[in-house]
Formats: structure tokens, C-alpha cells, sequence
């Protein structure tokens, strides 16, 4: 009960790893709200929170907007009482609406780059921006950033993605310094390949468009697979849990000497 008393925001807390993530700081007695665009997904992650024994909340949140982050921080200290620490997990691929044609930077649609950009980095942004002074205020707080490892390197088939992620360890380490003097710790985390509805659709992509699988007939989970045999060290997919593991580290006591860091959960895919 690492975390007993604790209120938490988790954006994209109804997708893949969100879930993950509400439930692991939800085992350590956290409070968690469970904020996603999809009000459904939501309300089934804040219900398993609730049977594990905490007290939940759904919010439906667009992070691209202002107005509605403004909404998500205003409803938790309304309903919650507080707010202790924020999980900005809400991200796109930049695949899920559109067909990709081929990988080459011509054929991303300008669309595609803001529509990524919006959710992964101007929506790590907004909600950042809405909880600092809450938390400037207690003179307390935690905010973990969810990146990732195309963050730490381009990727071919990933542009957009890989650049969004990569502000976001960016902007991670600019926070960490702001909050500093408030004693606000603020940190990544950097997940590998972990199977969740972001990569139902990518792992389509992937086996469409990239030149090792174009045209060879391995299908997407099975291509999925190569990638992770041929370039995570431990040859294996991460799971939401790991993802939520390093989360709770992080909003723990145990990292109070821990800021401006992206931790890489990833089976040893990245060295840094
Ligand atoms: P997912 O698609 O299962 O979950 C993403 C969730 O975010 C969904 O529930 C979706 O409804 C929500 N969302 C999308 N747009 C939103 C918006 N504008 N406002 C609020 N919520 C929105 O994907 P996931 O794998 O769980 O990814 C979660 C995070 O982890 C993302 O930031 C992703 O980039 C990152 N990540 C995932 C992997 C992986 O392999 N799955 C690896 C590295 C990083």
C-alpha cells in the first residue's frame, strides 16, 4: 500500500496500458480517476478499480483540449478532494483513422503529423500545465509522463509518433526543472511493444508497409512478433502491469530522489 490515500489522474486510462496502470496504483491504495476519450473504456477500468477496492472515478477527456483538462483537474478535486498525482498516458499511433499507403514521408498526411502531435504532445502539455499549479500550491505532487522507446530514436515507419515521443521526454526533463523548487517530481516512462489495441492497428500497418514484411505475406501479429524476437534483448512483449509496475516506483516515496528521468521498460530493446 504504497500509495494508501493518494488521488491519481490517469489519462487513456481506459486503453492498453492505462488500465494497467489504474490497476497497479490502485493495488498500492491509490484513488484513481480513470480519464479517456472513450467514456465506456473508462467506466470499465474505474468498475475494476472499484472491485480491487478503491475509490474510482470516469471522466471522458479529449486531451487536445484545453477546456476539458481544465474539466478533468477541476472534477477530481471537486468529487476526489485532491490531487496527488497525474499519469499522462492518452496516445495515438497516428495510424488509427487513415490507410497508410507506404512509409515514405511524402505519403504522411500533414493531418496525420497535428492529429499526432495534438494528442501525444499538446496533450502532455495541457494536462502538465493544468496540474502544475495544483500541485506548485501543496508543494507536492507527481507527474509521470508516458513516452516511449520510438522516443529515444527515429523510426521509419513512425515519424510523427517517434518525434511526438521524443518532445515528450523533452518537455519531461523542462518540467522536472520548473517543479524542482515546489518539490514536484516529474519523470517518463519509455515502454517497448506491449500488444494492446495501439498495436492491433499498427501491427497492420507494420506488415503492409514496412520493406522487411511488404509483400511477403507474414501477417501483422506475426510480423508483431518478428520485430519483438529480432530486437528486444529478452525476446519478449512487456505488459500493461510492467508498465504500471514502473508507475507506482515512480509516484512512490522510494523516488522521491528521482526527476527529469525517463526510465526505459522495455527488456533491454534501448540503453540510456
Ligand atoms: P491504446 O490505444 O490501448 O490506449 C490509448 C488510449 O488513449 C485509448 O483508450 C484511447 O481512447 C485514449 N485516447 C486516444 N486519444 C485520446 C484523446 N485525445 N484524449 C484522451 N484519451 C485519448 O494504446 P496503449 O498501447 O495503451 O498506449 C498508451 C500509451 O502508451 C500511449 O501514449 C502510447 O503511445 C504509449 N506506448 C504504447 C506502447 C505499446 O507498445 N503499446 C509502447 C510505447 C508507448
Amino acid at each position: 500500500m504504497r500509495l494508501k490515500g493518494k488521488i491519481a489522474i490517469v489519462t487513456g486510462g481506459g486503453g492498453g496500458l492505462g488500465e494497467g496502470i489504474c490497476l497497479c496504483l490502485a493495488r498500492e491504495g491509490a484513488q484513481v480517476v480513470v480519464s479517456d476519450l472513450d467514456r465506456q473504456l473508462a467506466d470499465t477500468v474505474a468498475v475494476k478499480v472499484g472491485e480491487i477496492g478503491s475509490r474510482s472515478l470516469a471522466i471522458k477527456t479529449d486531451v487536445s483540449r484545453e477546456d476539458e483538462v481544465k474539466m478533468l483537474v477541476d472534477q477530481t478535486i471537486q468529487e476526489m478532494g485532491d490531487l496527488d498525482i497525474l499519469v499522462c498516458c492518452a496516445g495515438i499511433s497516428g495510424y488509427s483513422n487513415r490507410e497508410a499507403s507506404s512509409i515514405l514521408i511524402e505519403d504522411l498526411p500533414v493531418e496525420q503529423w497535428d492529429e499526432t502531435f495534438a494528442v501525444n504532445m499538446r496533450g502532455v502539455f495541457l494536462c502538465n500545465r493544468t496540474a502544475a499549479p495544483v500541485f506548485r500550491k501543496k508543494n507536492q505532487g507527481r507527474i509521470i509522463n508516458i513516452a516511449s522507446i520510438a522516443g529515444r530514436k527515429g523510426s521509419e515507419m513512425l515519424p510523427a509518433y517517434s518525434a511526438s515521443k521524443a518532445g515528450v521526454i523533452s518537455f519531461t526533463q523542462s518540467m522536472a526543472l520548473q517543479m524542482a523548487p515546489h518539490h514536484v517530481n516529474v519523470n517518463a516512462v519509455c515502454p517497448g511493444i506491449i500488444y494492446t489495441p495501439i498495436w492491433e492497428r499498427g501491427s497492420q500497418v507494420l506488415a503492409k508497409v514496412h520493406p522487411l514484411f511488404a509483400g511477403s505475406g507474414v501477417g501483422p501479429k506475426e510480423a508483431l512478433d518478428m520485430v519483438v524476437q529480432t530486437s528486444i534483448p529478452f525476446k519478449t512483449y512487456q505488459t500493461p502491469e510492467d508498465i504500471g509496475k514502473a508507475v507506482v516506483f515512480l509516484a512512490s516515496e522510494e523516488a522521491r530522489e528521482i526527476t527529469g528521468q525517463a526510465l526505459n521498460v522495455c527488456g533491454g530493446m534501448y540503453f540510456s
